[in-house]
């Protein structure tokens, strides 16, 4: 017999969901609030943990192409441009799966795609989900097309709504007021790579750190752009209406940040003229993230700071275990209860990982000095291994 499921939203977390589930044979509806699926063009990378997810679903052939795989994360230091650390990234040898840089966009299309050619998959654009609910037999969405209102029943809804999720309130766990704005401020950017300085384009991750800022580039479309991102500790205006991805930049408090940088990040810095801002957002673990026939994905169960790149990755690897919880089970409460005891204390380490790692990396004075006395001395080897509990899960 087939079982229906709903989601909320269409990111990469809804997408990915969507594509897992009619894989173990579900019909899945889909509701998307935005007209259109096209993305601002920020970069994302995907660590070995998250593509060893894609491959299993047999997606890597349709993003690897549109990816960059990075040989190395190097690290540098603000002040003179010191190269502290330079971590090879073998990551099909060492762990199994590619580590891959991406423009975000190229990824949601990829995943559009396979949404588009599978039969069992319905994407509904401009309609919001408004309401939900659920009983012993189904679960159900209230929905809303301008002023039509709409209902659907399925076995399992998802919750793939974003940060400032609606489902996550009305399970009570945490309003949309709950996701609390970090003090930190991320600046993105993609340029041209022939608009970049030359060693820009080299095939690496590059993270310089400063204090109370860092700044990572990366190329992206195959080598064609390079992705920029400045993570600064700043205030942040809510402008009502704002969309939450794709924010008014302040270009004075991002010079200003970096104003006793080297020449070399000036130099980057300067070359991208069309800058973004993102407010970085938390809210705290939950200790479950399904109730009932209702489950969280991605960032409405786990939004996190970006410092361990893993807000998607986290989302694809949801994805990947709710599909394995839902698999022939005939008892969906239990399976989601299982998916919930599986994902939960693995994604609040992630988020608070991701915490630590933001106060590592933005450390000013005597912090910071030994921080990079510390990075030189551990050396590639040991830094590297300090991520296998999360490339190699
Ligand atoms: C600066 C920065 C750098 C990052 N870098 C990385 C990185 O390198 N690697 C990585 O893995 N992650 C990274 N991330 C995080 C990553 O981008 C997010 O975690 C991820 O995109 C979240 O996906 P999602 O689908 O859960 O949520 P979203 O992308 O927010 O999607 C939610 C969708 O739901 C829709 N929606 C919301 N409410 C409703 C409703 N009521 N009804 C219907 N639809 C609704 C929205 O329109 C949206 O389309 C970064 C984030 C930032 C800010």
């Amino acid at each position: 017999m087939s079982r229906r499921a709903l989601i909320a939203g269409a990111g990469i977390g809804g997408l990915i969901t969507a594509i897992a589930l009619a894989r173990i044979g579900f019909d899945v509806a889909i509701f998307e609030r935005a007209e259109r699926l096209d993305e601002v063009g920020a970069g994302l990378q995907l660590t070995p943990n998250a593509t060893r997810v894609l491959d299993r679903l047999g997606l890597l052939p349709a993003i690897e192409p549109r990816a960059t795989a990075p040989r190395a994360i190097r690290i540098f230091r603000s002040r003179d441009g010191a190269e502290l650390a330079r971590l090879p990234l073998k990551a099909r040898e060492r762990w199994g799966a590619p580590y891959l840089a991406l423009l975000r966009a190229d990824l949601q299309s990829a995943l559009a795609e396979q949404v588009a050619a599978e039969p069992r998959i319905k994407l509904a654009l401009g309609v919001e989900v408004a309401g939900c609910g659920q009983d012993a037999a189904s679960a159900s969405v209230g929905l809303t097309r301008g002023a039509i209102r709409l209902a659907e029943r399925g076995d399992v809804l998802i919750g793939a709504d974003g940060l400032k999720s609606a489902i996550r309130e009305r399970l009570g766990l945490g309003g949309r007021e709950a996701a609390r704005f970090s003090g930190r401020v991320a600046f993105r950017a993609t340029i041209a790579a022939k608009d970049a300085p030359a060693w820009c384009a080299e095939p690496d991750v590059s993270l310089h750190l400063g204090a109370k800022a860092h700044l990572v580039h990366y190329p992206v479309a195959g080598g064609a752009k390079i992705n920029i991102v400045a993570v600064i500790e700043a205030g942040w205006r809510e402008r009502p209406g704002e969309d939450p991805w794709d924010g008014e930049a302040d270009r004075a408090a991002l010079d200003a940040a970096f104003a006793r940088w080297s020449k070399d990040a000036h130099a980057l810095l300067g070359a991208a003229a069309a800058w973004r801002a993102w407010p970085l957002r938390l809210r705290p673990p939950l200790p479950a993230v399904a109730i009932g026939r209702i489950a969280l994905v991605g960032d409405a169960a786990h939004p996190m700071l970006p410092f361990l790149a893993q807000g998607a990755g986290q989302a694809i690897e949801d994805a990947g275990v709710l599909a394995e919880s839902l698999a022939g089970a005939e008892d969906v409460a239990q399976a989601l209860a299982s998916y919930s005891r599986r994902r939960a204390p693995r994604v609040a380490r992630v988020q608070m990982e991701s915490e630590a790692q933001a106060r590592l990396y933005h450390m000013a004075g005597p912090l910071a000095l030994a921080r990079d006395f510390g990075m030189r001395a551990l050396g590639p080897e040991r830094l590297l291994s300090r991520y296998e509990w999360l490339y190699a899960a």
